[in-house]
């Protein structure tokens, strides 16, 4: 069970299709781990679909929650295939449909060295919009103070992420905006694994991360 899960607000987006790809891809990662989330997800549809009945017909935006539903059935259509017996396998870190855009479990990955003991993967889309990363944080380290110049979603995968008050863990999602000033750090005894979005950069408190910035993409 989650203890932090995704906003209606997000979740109703997210149903209608109307979230660039790199959101859609972190709300159906966090739906993937929440099973709650998922029966909230199934009746946002429902009443978008009720909603929808009783208005005039306009586009559709996007086509992005298309794009991750196409990686979300092609990835599925490979789990009727015979293999070993559930119990057997260990459950992969990263769930689908995002293994697939990663091409690969996180013990798999090439991650590039970001300094202090974190690393990333990003994870190209084709929305234009978002920039979308994995990012592998050494326990008890922390990220630089930073805020935000629009949204920015988290979705941890493992370990923990410690931010303020608050402990977000497997399958959790953090959402922060402009008015959010923080430092989350790694839960101490293990790496945190996340999957992060933005869609634009954020606001480094420090100036020597500010320099080295435009080469981190962040
Ligand atoms: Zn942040």
């Amino acid at each position: 069970m989650t203890q932090h899960q995704v906003s209606d607000e997000l979740l109703m987006s997210y149903a209608a299709g109307s979230l660039a790809e790199g959101w859609s891809l972190a709300v159906a990662t966090h739906l993937a781990l929440c099973p709650e989330s998922r029966r909230r997800a199934e009746a946002a549809t429902a009443i978008g679909g009720a909603l929808l009945d009783q208005i005039e017909p306009a586009a559709l935006a996007g086509g992005s929650l298309a794009a991750v539903r196409r990686r979300l059935a092609a990835t599925q259509a490979d789990v009727g295939r015979t293999g070993p017996a559930p119990s057997a396998v260990r459950a992969p870190v990263l769930p689908e449909p995002l293994r697939s855009y990663v091409g690969g479990d996180a013990d798999t990955l090439r991650w590039r060295r970001l300094g202090l003991g974190a690393y990333q993967l990003p994870i190209a889309t084709r929305d234009g919009r978002t920039s979308v990363r994995l990012l592998r944080i050494a326990g008890g380290e922390q990220v630089p103070e930073h805020g935000h110049r629009g949204m920015e979603l988290t979705v941890v995968l493992a370990g923990s992420l410690v931010d303020g008050d608050e402990i977000f863990r497997r399958g959790d999602i953090e959402e922060a905006n402009e008015s959010v000033e923080h430092q989350p750090r790694a839960g101490a005894g293990e790496d945190c694994i996340c999957l992060a979005v933005t869609d634009a950069p954020l606001r480094f408190s420090s100036f020597i991360v500010r320099m080295v910035q435009p080469f981190l993409r962040i």
